[in-house]
């Protein structure tokens, strides 16, 4: 498979959640998530990430950012209403610098907020749903994130009792329900083995997690190490870790082909989650 094949967008539907991308190591990473009004990262900003309205954008390496100024120019364009990027708040001051620079160059003005999300911070996109963000490992500031589907629930004491007794409580003013949030897409961005200690339990118990692992071959735990990456047997040591009906294996690298990348990752991981576990990867 030539590397041009590996660069072609991916659709897939995983627990109910349609998605799209291309995610290959140090070259380009985006995923474009409709039914979440959300794009994770931008890659080189191609055309199926235009509509998305909330950007997240895990880190500033240019495989993950490098097309956030032409996304937001193209937004424009199109008369795409405003948008928002969330990042992390240490790379927020850089990024307004950026955008404006080239605003400036274009003579124009970007219809683009970029706003911090500090770890542990969420934000609400929708009556029913938000985003949170936690750290994840890598050599630059970087954050992951968790979408979670936000319902009202009843409280544990309301639960079976009749819906007018409920109801005339609401009424009255008593508080009767809470807001539940169930997470349902995790994105992990860049990241070495430290972001199984930084990411919260929701991260793991996501329907569905996108982690990085951009190494399998033994010989690349040295390089895994070196640049903030996860290899497959990090992934493997701690599968107990992972209680998501698919995860997702990210970022993975050019040097190995879809076909080694299949068996070497079969071969690394216990059989209980291999059989959740979803390489993003182009059919052979
Ligand atoms: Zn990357
Ligand atoms: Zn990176």
């Amino acid at each position: 498979m030539s590397e041009r094949e590996r660069w072609v967008p991916l659709s897939m539907t995983l627990a109910g959640i349609p998605l799209r991308g291309v995610s290959i190591a140090g070259r380009e990473t985006w995923f474009h998530v409709p039914s979440l009004d959300l794009a994770l990262d931008v890659g080189r900003s191609p055309a199926e990430i235009l509509p998305a309205p909330n950007v997240f954008l895990s880190h500033a390496h240019l495989d993950h950012a490098g097309g956030l100024a032409y996304w937001a120019s193209q937004r424009r364009l199109l008369r795409l209403p405003p948008a928002r990027v969330f990042t992390d708040p240490a790379a927020v001051p850089a990024w307004n610098r950026i955008l404006e620079l080239h605003a400036g160059l274009e003579g124009v003005a970007y219809q683009v907020s970029v706003e911090g999300l500090a770890p542990g911070a969420s934000v609400t996109l929708r009556k029913d749903l938000s985003v949170s963000a936690f750290r994840a490992d890598h050599r630059v500031p970087t954050v992951g994130f968790v979408a979670s589907e936000v319902r009202r629930r009843l409280l544990p004491g309301w639960q079976g009792r009749p819906e007018e007794e409920i109801r005339g409580a609401i009424l009255a003013g008593e508080e009767v329900t809470r807001l539940s949030p169930r997470p349902l897409l995790a994105f992990s961005g860049d990241t070495g083995a430290g972001v199984v200690a930084s990411a919260p339990r929701e991260a793991f118990e996501a329907k569905v997690l996108l982690l990085e692992c951009s190494f399998v071959e033994p010989e690349d735990l040295r390089r895994a190490r070196d640049y903030g990456h996860l290899h497959v047997d990090d992934v493997a040591e701690r599968a107990d870790l992972f209680a998501n009906e698919a995860l997702v294996l990210t970022h993975l690298t050019l040097r190995s082909t879809p076909g080694e990348l299949r068996r070497t990752i079969a071969r690394r991981l216990p059989a209980s989650l291999a059989a959740r576990t979803v390489l993003f990867l182009p059919p052979e």
